[in-house]
């Protein structure tokens, strides 16, 4: 399937928060979200209220974009309608090369804020909440084993809820 096809169906907007991202809204309500990483792309955690500041999206997120070829930004909204309306891949206006959201592709490397966050967050954590996930995916496996490293407790939901 071609990028553009797979991108202009995921492309968030189609969807509302879950009860489960409401409840990581109320965490940083009650000011015991230290952070918030999240696999997931469709930015459903903003669209709840968590500050960007808290969330760390480590498949990126379809909010900015650049180009594949020069790196620099490129404007979302021209990627966007690129994609959904016009169904074309997005070229970059400096130097021609194509352009994609900021999300995470297999065999990419995560984000900088990532690498840049998880030792310092798990170690200041209290407690790790694991919701959603396999942990077979190898940063989230990971994320889990250095909480385990340090004094944070885990706490691991392997129970499919209608909330997630
Ligand atoms: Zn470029």
């Amino acid at each position: 399937m071609p990028f553009t096809t797979l991108a202009s169906e995921i492309w968030p907007g189609g969807h509302l928060p879950t009860l489960t991202h409401s409840f990581i809204k109320l965490l940083h309500d009650k000011g015991v979200l230290l952070r918030n990483y999240t696999q997931n792309i469709d930015g459903l955690e903003v669209l709840a209220g968590v500050p960007e500041e808290k969330i760390i999206e480590c498949h990126g997120n379809f909010r900015s974009a650049c180009c594949c070829d020069c790196g620099k930004t490129a404007d979302i909204e021209h990627v966007r309608k690129s994609i959904v309306e016009d169904v074309t891949p997005p070229y970059c206006k400096s130097c021609g090369g194509l352009t994609k959201p900021d999300i995470v592709f297999f065999g990419e490397d995560l984000p900088g804020y990532f690498h840049r966050n998880i030792r310092g967050d798990t170690r200041a954590a209290d407690l790790l909440i694991t919701i959603g996930t396999s942990l077979q995916v190898s940063h989230s496996e990971a994320t889990h084993k250095e909480a385990l490293r340090s004094r944070c407790r885990p706490l691991c939901s392997h129970t499919r809820t209608m909330f997630c």
